[in-house]
């Protein structure tokens, strides 16, 4: 196939990548944004069929393209147009997410000649944004755990504040932490205490409603923010936590089951206070409850 100058300046003009194969799927022309976005000339690659896997796009999952998946072979056989995201390889060695768009090329008598790729670094909008999730997702959660992490609290805790200065109903925040977990690590190894940790946290994480929010404050403690909660009912929530963390257990390899038991301390939050001072107001009664003996509540305003 060969293209005419004004073809060529035209589609040099565009900051998209562009390039043009034969039935072979042989590369016939490789535009400017091409050579930007992908790090090869023109001179690297035409000539070359995009199967000898010089670009070789993989899929957001890792899936090789170049074999069944290839956009531009299926194209060249329905004559449909094709929307993927991919990651292409870039001459630098990196991998880089492009927009790809594979469309027929077809000659005046309609008959099927080749294909063109149109490729951008302009992903799509709902990628980016679902990436974005996914990354804040990542950075509010405990890796262990898969409870919120302290980042996430003081987000929630930020949240729920204003909304108390505006008149709305107050939070409770209950500290638990796992009593004599030292014990447990020495005892069985850290292997066996992660698994504690983590079991402790789940049950947590289900113990309370769907608006709580269950985080791990740091090692063995943890930190419920439960709204609309008042006085009483923190008493209540407390126990409750307490008992169901009493209740479970894991099973160790020698057919025996391990227990653990937390201490809680929980207060509620007043107008105009801080973060700080509510934790450290929970952090006292945590320190009291352990004090008179452990797998306890202290409860207080
Ligand atoms: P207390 O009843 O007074 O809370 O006693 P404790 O032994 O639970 O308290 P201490 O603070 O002395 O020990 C906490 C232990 O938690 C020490 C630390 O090694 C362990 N720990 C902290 N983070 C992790 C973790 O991610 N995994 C494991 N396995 N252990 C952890
Ligand atoms: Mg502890
Ligand atoms: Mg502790």
């Amino acid at each position: 196939m060969r293209y005419d100058e004004t073809l060529k300046n035209l589609m040099d003009r565009i900051d998209e990548g562009v390039y043009f194969v034969d039935l072979d799927r042989r590369i016939t022309f490789w535009n400017r944004g091409a050579e930007k976005l992908s790090g090869y000339l023109s001179s690297d690659m035409v000539g070359f069929r995009c199967s000898d896997n010089l670009l070789r796009h993989i899929t957001p999952e890792g899936k090789p393209l170049c074999g069944d998946g290839c956009p531009l072979a299926a194209t060249i056989q329905d004559g449909e147009i094709r929307d993927v995201e991919v990651y292409m390889h870039h001459r630098d060695g990196s991998r880089q997410p492009v927009a790809v768009r594979a469309a027929p090329l077809s000659d005046q008598a309609g008959d099927v000649i080749g294909a063109i790729e149109i490729f951008s670094d302009r992903r799509d909008r709902r990628e980016i944004l679902k990436e974005l999730e996914a990354l804040r997702h990542e950075v509010l959660t405990d890796s262990l755990t898969g409870l919120g992490n302290r980042r996430a609290l003081e987000i929630i805790a930020k949240a729920r504040l204003e909304s108390l200065e505006e008149g709305m109903h107050g939070f409770a925040l209950l500290m638990a932490d796992i009593d004599h977990f030292k014990r447990v690590n020495d005892t069985y190894g850290h292997e066996v205490g992660d698994r504690v940790l983590k079991m402790v946290a789940s049950t947590l994480g289900s113990s309370v409603r769907p608006l709580d929010a269950a985080i791990r404050w740091g090692g063995e403690e943890f930190v419920l923010l439960c709204p609309n909660v008042g006085i009483d009912a923190l008493a209540e929530v407390a126990e409750r936590v307490r008992v169901v963390v009493e209740h479970s257990w894991i099973d160790l390899d020698d057919g025996s089951i391990l227990r653990a038991t937390i201490s809680v301390g929980a207060a509620l939050a007043s107008k105009g206070e801080s973060l700080g001072s509510i934790l450290g107001r929970a952090d006292t009664r945590l320190y009291e409850a352990k004090r008179t003996g452990r797998n306890r509540c202290v409860v207080g305003y």
